[in-house]
């Protein structure tokens, strides 16, 4: 019995003696941390690419920093390429190394490749603007088709992936810069001046030109040169399929190339020299433009009903010093 009470006194006196080294080995440690701690401090390492790059205390708010870049804030950048993303590694250093959060994030930006997403609006398969979104792409392309800009069928528009990011330019300055005045009108029915009576005609006799002229186009007199009960009229309606090619009557120069107001629709007007001039009206699409030279047979326009018309034919006229002459006299005899 007593042996027993002694063995438990014995328990006792080594679990006191245990607690007593735990205790020592704490107060050990809080001590060795505290000193520890006046010194160094738990950074992250961080590489990129197997490289060093910096510390920092803070990896989650680089990390989200990083991220939020690489998820592109601009709504034109498509995404961001990187070709690693960097590494973090626990360690405990000297206090006095600095942390450097913005550098880290400056060499990866530096190191990603920025794609951006754009629109272009094509002209003949080659981009001329750029806009940001594709509202405003459809809009030029959209806006342009409700003018009846002749070039329409050339416009279209392209999402564009770069690294380059281009200027962009408002709608309405691109749609200014890209309208081309409609010139194709398609009409049907007769000329005006069909079966219209003939009361006289103007030039009794053939002026010396002083050039030769070539037929603009084959095809059917149906008015001639004269004055007649609604008026003058100057030239000779020359009638064929619309579409038909208007060859210019001799060389000279382009001095008009466009809608005419009084009835001529699209029209050309071109100069010989000799005062002679010719003109071509009510054509569907015109080849030339102002200032343009031209010689003898060259494709001008193309044979249409615009204008005061109503049936696909050619209006020819011959001007000497401004006055309309009969074209029969030199031409279509
Ligand atoms: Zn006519």
């Amino acid at each position: 019995m007593f042996k027993i009470l002694k063995s438990i006194k014995n328990i006792f006196i080594h679990i006191r003696s245990s607690l007593k080294f735990i205790f020592l080995i704490i107060i050990a440690t809080v001590i060795i941390i505290g000193i520890i701690s006046l010194v160094y401090r738990p950074m992250y390492s961080v590489t990129l690419d197997g490289e060093f790059i910096g510390y920092t205390t803070n990896k989650s708010k680089l990390q989200k920093r990083i991220n939020e870049y690489l998820e592109g804030g601009d709504k034109n950048i498509a995404f961001i390429d990187v070709k690693s993303l960097p590494e973090y590694s626990l360690c405990l250093l000297k206090k006095e190394n600095q942390t450097n959060d913005d550098e880290i994030f400056d060499k990866v930006k530096n190191l990603g490749t920025t794609y951006y997403e754009y629109y272009a609006i094509v002209e003949k398969s080659k981009e001329k603007y750029y806009v940001s979104t594709k509202k405003e792409a459809e809009e030029v392309i959209n806006k342009l088709k409700e003018k009846k800009s002749t070039n329409i069928d050339d416009l279209a528009y392209t999402k564009v992936h770069s690294t380059e990011l281009k200027e962009f330019k408002d709608t309405e300055s691109i749609i200014t810069a890209l309208y081309e005045k409609p010139r194709v009108v398609i009409a049907s029915g007769y000329s005006t001046y069909n079966g219209e009576r003939i009361i006289s005609n103007a030039t009794p006799s053939a002026q010396v030109l002083g050039i030769g002229l070539i037929k603009p186009i084959s095809g059917v007199i149906t008015s001639r040169f004269g004055v007649r009960s609604s008026g003058n009229h100057k030239g000779l309606d020359i009638a064929t399929s619309s579409g038909t090619t208007i060859a210019a009557a001799a060389g000279g120069t382009v001095i008009f190339s466009g809608w005419d107001s009084y009835g001529l629709g699209y029209c050309v007007k071109i100069s010989h020299g000799n005062g002679v001039t010719t003109v071509y009206g009510h054509c569907s699409k015109l080849y030339v433009t102002s200032g343009q030279t031209v010689s003898a047979g060259e494709a001008i326009a193309a044979v249409g009903s615009t204008g005061n018309s109503t049936g696909p034919h050619l209006h020819l006229e011959i001007r000497v010093n401004g006055t309309p002459q009969n074209p029969q006299l030199y031409l279509y005899k």
